[in-house]
């Protein structure tokens, strides 16, 4: 079940300034949103602009289906476009969208190969259904766009072509992941924070 409304806000808020705190949302970068009402699809999201350090729960407007405020305060992000298409294809109740220095250089060192994969990590338990570091993960790589209805477009064709998929990236912009709900979404931004910062690390010292 959905929590009430205010409840949502204050948690949304709570989240952004968590990862904020991580450096991962650094200058005003990132957008954090969870599903406020199913039918019509309602979604709460983090207004644009806004140092994320400082976020609370008069900072959050909800949006429709089509990413147009109906209320809260605040505009939101020309980015909600996509946060729409992650709640449609994948049925997430929360998203987070983080702007961290490891996903960047990924995102654009591996874009060639249009994904990054990582397993092995024992890290890997903590994406939801994983049951096993053996697991791999297939992140993949969007090119990065100012348009965002065509990009949202792009994201909801490549979630289709990656139903297993946890999280993706754009190139050289940063991470996008989800969750049931905004403590799944949390979990997963440090899950996957912590494992790119690895694949990173180890891939550099390579
Ligand atoms: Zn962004």
């Amino acid at each position: 079940m959905t929590p009430p409304r205010d409840l949502l806000f204050a948690r949304l808020a709570e989240a952004g300034r968590r990862l904020e705190r991580r450096g991962w949302a650094l200058g005003t970068s990132g957008n954090f949103s969870a599903v406020t009402w199913r039918d019509p699809l309602r979604i709460a999201i983090t207004a644009s602009g806004l140092d994320k350090s400082a976020l609370t729960a008069a900072d959050i407007v909800e949006v429709d289906e089509s990413a147009r405020a109906v209320g809260g305060n605040g505009k939101p992000s020309a980015e909600t476009h996509l946060h729409v298409a992650v709640v449609k294809t994948r049925g997430a109740g929360a998203v987070m969208h983080t702007h961290s220095v490891w996903s960047t250089l990924l995102s654009r060192a591996h874009a060639k190969e249009g994904g990054l994969a990582i397993e092995g990590f024992e890290m890997l338990k903590g994406l939801a259904g994983v049951a096993t570091h053996e697991h791999r993960e297939w992140i993949p790589i969007v090119p990065n766009a100012q348009d965002m209805p065509p990009l949202a477009a792009r994201v909801e064709a490549l979630l289709g072509e990656h139903p297993a998929c946890h999280a993706f990236l754009l190139e050289r912009h940063g991470l996008y992941t989800w969750g049931a709900d905004i403590a799944e979404a949390v979990r997963h931004v440090e899950i996957l924070e912590f494992l790119m910062e690895c694949v990173a690390r180890e891939e550099r010292r390579a």
